[in-house]
């Protein structure tokens, strides 16, 4: 099999964005957590998106996880590569970037590669090798006060030259107006003078295209999610894809519904205020939880009894901003923290064992959680649910049928996401199969 895109992403809610981009633009994708160990069945898959937690570990783990995830998609034959990272170039005057993309340059022996951060869709773009956030430059736009990688220079040019030894230059946009093939011969010359990275300036979708077209035969393209939207219509003028109607389709659902929910975003905090509305739902207290294990009990009685009717029921540890805090202060951040998704992990595999077969977590850390405690290792990506968040289908171990998922970091989605996510499901999957 031969794998027309292999991403290698910075960190997970990263990977899970450009894997939707790729099956929104016509891939079949599954998106592989942490550096792959084992041989992992790959019928019918398009596109590989690696999820590593590379941005914020120190630079040679990031490096070598990077070049691990390089050899593993480049012995499925993988015909370009994409170092993902955040579109607001999320990295400090030692890495990550730099570095990985040197290493991952060496590594196939290539002698340039671009980056292009830029997601207009979200606001993000570049222009004369500046970042702006919608109509800030990034080292305003709040990214100078992000507590692990600081952004305080929005010159790119700059920022990537402290990461590297070698020369960084810049494809303009009055050279991206003229069009692809200007944009290649830019680059050509670039390269012919040592430039072995290049900011790409992006102001819209149409800079995306000019790209995609002028980048599709590199063999390691860098950047944000937003060129993941526009190489794919490249491919197919490559003949690389097959043409599928709808790349998102996954397999039958099966068994009953729960909601688990972590996070205390606004957003999520509406969710779970409108669920409540009609559905059933118990909500979770880490002061309960530290005191013993009665309290997980008596969530897994709830919880057990209204999945007997297949659901949807919520578990919800979400709270108001005052009731984090007074559990903050009594057991400390980390440990209030720890104990929530503790529990999460614990009811997502007991009650997955006994049948739950459709699952939505919200809140990032709290989905980090959860995938873990179920030993998951891959997601096919399906359709989307609401902007930057698909189903997933996970194989499990002791289960024939798929567990369908959906991983929702805090502030995404609509107020009804919960039930919406459900009815999008269904559309996605060929009916529900058998409780
Ligand atoms: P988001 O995506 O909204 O940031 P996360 O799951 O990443 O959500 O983070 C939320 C964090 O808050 C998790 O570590 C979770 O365990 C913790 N948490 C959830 N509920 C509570 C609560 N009631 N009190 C204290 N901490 C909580």
């Amino acid at each position: 099999m031969t794998l027309v895109i292999g991403a290698i992403a910075d960190d997970f809610t990263g990977a899970t964005d450009l894997a939707n981009n790729l099956v929104r633009a016509g891939m079949r994708c599954v998106q592989v957590l942490g550096v792959p160990q084992e041989a992992i069945p790959l019928d019918e898959v398009d596109a590989v998106v690696v999820a590593l937690k590379s941005r914020s570990t120190p630079v040679d783990q990031a490096v070598n996880d990077s070049l691990a995830a390089l050899d593993w998609l480049n012995s499925r034959g993988v015909r370009q590569v994409f170092f993902k990272y955040c579109s607001t170039f999320d990295s400090t005057d030692v890495g990550n970037i730099g570095p990985v993309a040197d290493a991952l340059l060496e590594q196939m022996a290539a002698s340039q590669t671009v980056m292009v951060p830029a997601f207009p869709a979200n606001g993000r773009t570049v222009y004369q090798g500046h970042l702006f956030v919608g109509d800030r430059l990034l080292n305003e736009s709040g990214m100078q006060h992000h507590p692990l990688n600081p952004m305080t220079d929005a010159d790119l040019v700059r920022v990537l030259g402290r990461q590297t030894r070698h020369a960084v230059g810049l494809a303009a946009r009055p050279v991206l107006a003229r069009g692809a093939k200007a944009t290649r011969d830019h680059l050509q010359a670039l390269a012919e003078q040592g430039v072995r990275h290049v900011i790409c300036d992006t102001l819209d979708e149409s800079d995306l295209g000019v790209l995609a077209e002028a980048l599709v035969d590199y063999p390691l393209v860098t950047g944000g999610s937003g060129l993941g939207q526009s190489l794919p219509e490249q491919y197919r003028r490559r003949g690389w894809l097959d043409e599928v109607s709808e790349p998102g389709r996954l397999a039958p659902a099966h068994g009953s519904a729960l909601i688990l929910s972590g996070s205390c975003s606004r957003a999520t905090l509406e969710q779970v205020t409108l669920f409540l509305e009609d559905h059933p739902g118990v909500s979770v207290d880490p002061l309960a939880f530290a005191e013993g294990s009665a309290h997980l009990q008596e969530v897994l009685t709830f919880a057990r009894e209204r999945l007997a009717s297949g659901g949807p029921v919520l578990v919800y540890a979400s709270a108001d901003p005052e009731r984090v805090r007074q559990a903050q202060a009594a057991l400390g951040v980390e440990q209030a923290g720890e104990l929530v998704e503790q529990a999460m992990g614990q009811l997502a595999r007991t009650l997955v064992d006994e049948g739950v077969g459709r699952l939505i977590v919200a809140g990032g850390e709290t989905s980090g959680a959860v995938v873990s405690a179920l030993g998951i290792r891959q997601l096919r990506i399906g359709g989307q649910i609401d902007p930057g968040v698909p189903w997933t289908q996970a194989p499990l171990a002791n289960r024939s049928a798929m567990l369908s998922l959906a991983l929702k970091s805090g502030n995404f989605g609509g107020t009804d996401f919960f039930t919406h996510a459900f009815t999008v499901l269904d559309t996605l999957t060929e009916g529900r199969g058998n409780a």
